[in-house]
């Protein structure tokens, strides 16, 4: 076939201009990719070979080998694994598959040190060979295919493909280093990146002796070469641990926290799961691969393997090796497996088991990145409720700083006596919580309060009933019945119908609100606007609006506070026309002060104009 000149993906471009501009840190981490790929590669093959043996027949033996040149300032990574074909070259190296890329590569700015982190996440690969190289070559031949192919590039704008008659199974990548990266052609330093980065990889990588004469032809094997997981968890280090990691993760950074299991029994199988300390770029779109890489006795089976956690737990990483599923079991078919069931109940137990040990500082670096993921689980995963319900995490008027955390058993071990309701209130930003009028008679009570803010809020708090026994209650809907006030107040304050205010009040308002009262919420604020317990509110009438869907109708009841020196304005206001005014001036002024939007801005701008001009007179 002809030797044919491709342009990148526009993608694809921009990462690798970012790998040969911009990313100057850490670069050694090229070889633990290129290694990770050939270690893929190899498992593949050996996937491949379960079904069809002759694919390896001629050369049985996996391994990875690390070559170098001095002279030339070349390094070559070769792998004897499942290899490519023309098309998968042109494809897997000449774009960029993941999907949300694109916004990805929005996110990034140009300044290294924040693009580099980025970057960790997101996941560098092959294209990280750029960092050290100013020419990549490829050659490459499929597992029983004739002949292979060539691929060459300078990581500019294009790369080239030819037919490589002559290449062995597998992939052999060759870089010649730039200028400023000869250091990595040595044998010392590349022994020492393998063994860093590459210890616990199941296959071996091979150098060449460093002996003289007819030993330095020989082959030695530089790294442990024994898949990591299938050690036991004394014999293993937590820096080996942490390598492992890099290489499932494809995550520049450490991880958070990560567990280590071999379970025997009725089920056998080994798990080594991982809590990154960092979302994952695409984390939040739902359709991303996601899962754990899945070993059956030690051979590779699939990456991505998401029967074996619920998708709220889909930021965690590892492995899970089972011992009695099938070798030729598929996606299709782990679906209805009942030992993946099994294995999915006891791994997601071990999950929130890891996340309920961790000490309050991780915990507090865990929920910042997924907390919102564990709030879908609320909702998701009823028979593990009660445990996320114990790691949820919420701002709390009882802190100093919107970055203080509570968890619903602290708010429960410092209720008040009498105190029947855990209180929460729903707002855009803690700001406005804080400030929200719902909460005055709370504040003036010394009760502690929830202040949710996320977007997903009020969806997920309306899976959350209790806790512990204990009621929750937002504080800007239905009846507030403190603990002290239940009796007297209510006693004291005449019935809605009979009381003179609010009945002129409510004519005034017409249509607006459902009723008129005289508040126990409120010790500040004029009056405030309150939902029954099941009307939806501002938050999620906004979710339904961006949604294309219109929210049902819903009428607030208006609360007056008759202490506030405007509520006794307007009780002594003998003039109907401005009584009616200012009655509407405070609904219209309730609203905004819960952000939500006035229904006829210009028709308050008019009212307070009058009142104004009233005053004035
Ligand atoms: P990732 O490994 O995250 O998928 P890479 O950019 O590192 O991304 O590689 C892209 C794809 O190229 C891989 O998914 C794989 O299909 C293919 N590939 C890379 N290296 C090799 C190799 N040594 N042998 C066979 N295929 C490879």
């Amino acid at each position: 076939m002809a030797t044919e000149t491709l342009g990148f993906q526009t993608e694809a471009k921009q990462l690798l201009h970012l790998m040969i501009h911009a990313l100057y840190s850490n670069r050694e981490i090229f070889l633990r990719e290129l290694i990770s790929n050939a270690s893929d590669a190899i498992d593949k093959l050996r996937f491949d070979a379960l079904s069809d043996a002759a694919l390896v027949a001629d050369d049985p033996d996996f391994k990875i080998r690390v070559e170098f040149d001095a002279d030339a300032k070349t390094i070559t990574v070769a792998d004897n694994g499942v290899g490519m074909t023309r098309e998968e070259l042109i494809a897997n190296l000449g774009t960029i598959a993941k999907s949300g890329t694109a916004e990805f590569l929005d996110r990034l700015t140009g300044e290294a040190q924040r693009d580099a982190q980025l970057i960790g996440q997101f996941g560098v690969g092959f294209y990280s060979a750029f960092m050290v190289a100013d020419e990549v070559a490829v050659e490459t031949k499929r597992a029983g295919a004739e002949a292979g192919t060539r691929w060459t590039s300078k990581g500019e704008d294009e790369f080239t493909v030819e037919d490589a008659p002559d290449a062995p199974r597998g992939a052999r990548v060759t870089l010649k280093l730039k200028g400023d990266a000869h250091e990595f052609a040595d044998a010392f330093r590349l022994r020492q990146i393998v063994r860093k980065y590459s210890d616990h990889i199941g296959v071996p990588v091979v150098m060449a002796g460093e002996g003289e004469g007819d030993d330095a032809a020989e082959e030695e094997t530089v790294n442990a070469a024994t898949a990591l997981w299938t050690r036991s968890r004394s014999e293993v280090e937590d820096d080996e641990y942490k390598a492992f990691y890099k290489h499932v993760s494809h995550d520049y950074e450490e991880p958070l926290c990560w567990s280590h299991n071999r379970v025997e029994g009725k089920h056998e199988y080994t798990s080594l799961i991982y809590v990154p300390q960092r979302a994952q770029f695409d984390l939040w779109n739902r359709e991303s691969p996601r899962g754990l890489k899945l070993y059956v006795q030690r051979v590779f089976i699939m990456d991505d393997a998401e029967q074996f956690l619920p998708l709220y737990l889909r930021f965690v990483r590892g492995v899970v090796d089972s011992n009695d599923l099938p070798l030729n079991i598929s996606r299709e078919t782990l679906q209805d497996n009942p030992s993946v069931t099994t294995m999915r109940n006891a791994l997601t137990k071990r999950v929130l088991d890891m996340l309920g040990k961790l000490d309050a500082d991780d915990y507090g670096k865990f929920w910042d990145e997924f907390g919102q993921a564990m709030k879908e689980g609320v909702a998701e995963d009823f028979g593990n409720r009660d445990a996320i319900m114990k790691l949820l995490r919420f701002t709390s008027t009882a802190g100093d700083s919107d970055a203080q955390r509570v968890s619903l058993a602290d708010y429960a071990g410092r209720m008040q006596e009498g105190q029947e309701h855990i209180y929460y209130i729903v707002a855009d930003s803690p700001a406005a919580a804080r400030g929200s009028p719902h909460l005055e008679a709370l504040k003036e009570r010394g009760i502690e309060a929830l202040l949710l803010t996320d977007r997903i809020d009020e969806w997920f708090m309306s899976f959350v009933h209790e806790f512990d026994g204990k009621p929750l209650k937002d504080a800007s809907r239905g009846d507030l019945k403190l603990a002290e006030d239940a009796d007297e107040k209510d006693e004291d304050a005449p019935a809605p119908d009979d009381d003179a205010l609010c009945k002129r009040i409510a004519d005034a308002l017409g249509e607006r609100a459902e009723s008129v009262r005289r508040s126990t919420r409120l010790t500040d604020s004029p009056a405030c606007l309150v939902l029954a317990e099941g009307d939806v509110s501002e938050q999620m009438r906004r979710i339904m609006a961006v949604a294309g869907q219109a929210p049902p109708e819903s009428k607030p009841r208006f609360e007056i506070n008759p202490a506030h020196p405007l509520v006794e304005k307007l009780d002594n206001e003998p003039d109907e026309d401005r009584f009616a005014d200012f009655a509407n001036a405070l609904f219209d002024q309730a609203s905004l002060a819960e952000g939500r939007p006035l229904a006829d801005a210009a028709g308050y701008v008019r009212r307070i104009q009058r009142l104004l001009l009233g005053a004035a007179t």
